[in-house]
């Protein structure tokens, strides 16, 4: 705690203002897209174009220490704490009011910050730096989502150099007929959005973007146009997943996502696959439901089930979510961890969407 109890509000740091600063229409979406704090002591801030920025801080009181925060337009979907080390006792990540995205960095007793030196600098139309520390003091990272520029490129090339080694008679496909399917693939989660976080780790995001791409690939080998809701480690709302999906012919919509349990038990594993209503929902899940299950052995079958989840029910073609296992769990987890099983899954995703176009069409 500092020792002068001094509770006034700084708002030291001006607000930034661009002309043509018109908030996208998505009003729920978070205009913060990717956050890292540096073990230099500079925090370093992705947004959307042109978002204005306020930025604050105030003194430790008797509850909490030092804070740091700035709020963004938007919405955030997962209010979350994440541990801080060093000089950081925590990162919050909330919604102080709706339609807001909070950051808050609180600082450890004692930290000795000179704010009044401190200065947001943008960096470019969607970039921020502030140097909230001196990197004298040991400090892991800690961020989510990519800050810098160049984030196109990151998976697309990892994916590239993999797919490239894939055991090709595994994934021989059945034939659909050519150029005639259209099929939207809907990674969860993504940027300031990790999703679930299992053991070691692991981050749904990561899997299911890896996953969704190569469910792309097979399916655009064997002549089914794919489209995918994000392509890269991006954030992205709800709304904007279902209203892509709605403005396109596509004949399915397919979410891939990853379990985890409460409490993180690692002995609850296995694979579900739900759907919002009608029999072609409930046949496609059933479809991608066997083929997940026989790339898994050993994790339980939880079912094909019907549920309410907001991009199944709000799009207009038939769609499902499909959990491909627990990042929780011991079994799945240290399959999922590996890229052969990721390929397998996908194979398996891809195989049960080929068998429903063909009989159903
Ligand atoms: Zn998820």
């Amino acid at each position: 705690m500092s020792k002068f109890f001094c509770n006034k509000l700084f708002r030291f740091l001006s607000i930034f203002l661009f002309l043509n600063s018109f908030i996208s229409p998505v009003r729920s979406s978070s205009a913060l897209a990717a956050w890292a704090l540096k073990n230099n002591g500079v925090l370093e801030l992705r947004t959307k174009s042109n978002t204005k920025l306020k930025a604050y801080f105030k003194r430790a009181n008797n509850l909490y220490g030092d804070r740091f925060w700035v709020d963004f337009p938007g919405e955030l979907q997962n209010p979350r704490t994440l541990k801080g080390n060093g000089p950081i006792k925590e990162i919050r990540l909330g919604k102080p009011i709706k339609g807001k995205t909070r950051l808050v960095i609180e600082f450890n007793e004692k930290s000795d910050l000179k704010p009044l030196t401190w200065r947001m600098i943008g960096l470019d139309e969607n970039r921020w730096r502030i140097k909230l520390f001196s990197s004298k003091l040991p400090f892991n990272t800690i961020g989510e989502g990519l800050v810098g520029k160049g984030i196109k490129n990151i998976n697309e090339n990892k994916n590239s150099i993999y797919l490239k080694n894939s055991n090709h008679d595994y994934f021989q496909l059945p034939d659909v007929k050519q150029n005639k399917f259209s099929v939207i693939i809907d990674p969860g989660h993504g940027g300031i959005d990790p999703g679930a976080i299992g053991i070691g780790g692991i981050r749904e995001t990561d899997v299911v973007l890896e996953v969704s791409k190569i469910v792309k690939k097979l399916l655009s080998e064997k002549g089914v146009k794919v489209r995918l809701t994000r392509k890269n480690e991006v954030y992205l709302d709800l709304p904007p997943r279902v209203s892509f999906a709605n403005k396109t012919d596509a004949d399915i919509f397919v979410s891939i996502h990853a379990n985890a349990s409460r409490g993180k038990r690692r002995d609850i594993n296995g694979l579900e696959t739900f759907y919002y209503k009608g029999w072609r929902g409930r046949f496609l899940a059933k479809r991608i439901q066997k083929q997940i299950l026989k790339v898994s052995p050993g994790s339980p079958d939880r079912g094909v089930k019907q549920s309410r989840f907001y991009v199944i029910k709000n799009t207009k073609m038939p769609a499902v979510l499909v959990e491909i296992g627990f990042l929780t769990g011991r079994i799945d987890a240290r399959r999922l961890e590996k890229t052969a099983h990721r390929k397998r899954i996908a194979y398996a995703i891809a195989k049960g969407i080929i068998e429903y176009l063909s009989k159903v069409g």
